[in-house]
């Protein structure tokens, strides 16, 4: 590995962003090889150890992982009620400790990204960040041009509204009172597509990610994963 700032290095290892760990550093609360450092030019590596307040951070190596989850599966690293959760779907040839970027509910499936770089995650969770993120829904009943329309021109919740988004219906079945709408959207508040559909009277049955920006789940079977290329990194950066 590159020798690479200290403010980065903090960042990559998830401490805080940049500019916080710039602050940590100004403050003296980071040491490297036990010596107080509150300069920003200093230079790092795996083989420095680097302490904030004491703690030592732990570095591995950055893996960034796209993982096709199922249904019923948490997205985190442990749960309360001892249900399962994303990483133990994960096989030994992942070691580090990587967590998921942003959440999908228990009950819906699709495309989850996790990582140990935190900076990445961070970056890609930043509302400024628009990502389009596209869910195939499962609705009740039959959507109307104006319910579309307000779908997407954006939705008044209590505490956002939700951004322009695209919405194509996939195919309607009105004898089951029921369809299949494909959605773009570029936020990830919780709950957020099955929040749109409610607040245009539509229950959510089934949901699925398909696609976060450019990456597909080509290739993969729910509950199977693969490491990202360097390049789809390097794009989502
Ligand atoms: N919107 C939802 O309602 N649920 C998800 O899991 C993701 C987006």
């Amino acid at each position: 590995m590159e020798k690479v700032r200290l403010q980065k290095f903090m960042a990559d290892a998830g401490v805080a962003s940049r500019r916080k760990s710039e602050e940590l550093i100004a403050k003296g609360h980071v040491k490297v090889n036990d010596k107080v450092v509150t300069e920003m030019g200093v230079k790092v590596d795996h083989h420095d150890k680097v302490e904030v307040d004491g703690m030592p951070l732990e570095t591995e190596k950055k893996r960034y992982i796209l993982m096709y989850k199922p249904r019923g599966v948490i997205s985190a690293v442990k749960d309360d009620k001892g249900r399962k959760v994303v990483t133990d779907l994960l096989e030994e040839d992942v070691d580090e400790r990587v967590y998921p970027i942003g959440r999908l509910d228990y009950d819906t499936s699709g495309l989850l990204l996790l990582t140990n770089d935190g900076e990445f995650a961070n970056h890609l969770m930043h509302p400024r960040y628009h990502v389009d993120k596209t869910y195939v829904a499962k609705i009740e009943g039959i959507l109307t041009l104006e319910e579309i329309k307000k779908l997407e021109n954006g939705i008044r919740f209590k505490d956002y509204t939700s951004a322009h988004a695209k919405v194509t219906v996939k195919s309607k079945d009105k004898k089951k009172n029921s369809s299949i709408v494909k959605i773009v959207i570029h936020e990830g508040h919780n709950h957020q597509v099955k929040n749109m559909f409610d607040a245009v009277g539509h229950h959510v049955e089934k949901l699925a990610r398909e696609k976060y920006g450019f990456l597909t789940l080509d290739g993969l079977v729910s509950g199977k994963y693969r490491d990202l290329t360097r390049q789809e990194v390097a794009q989502l950066k």
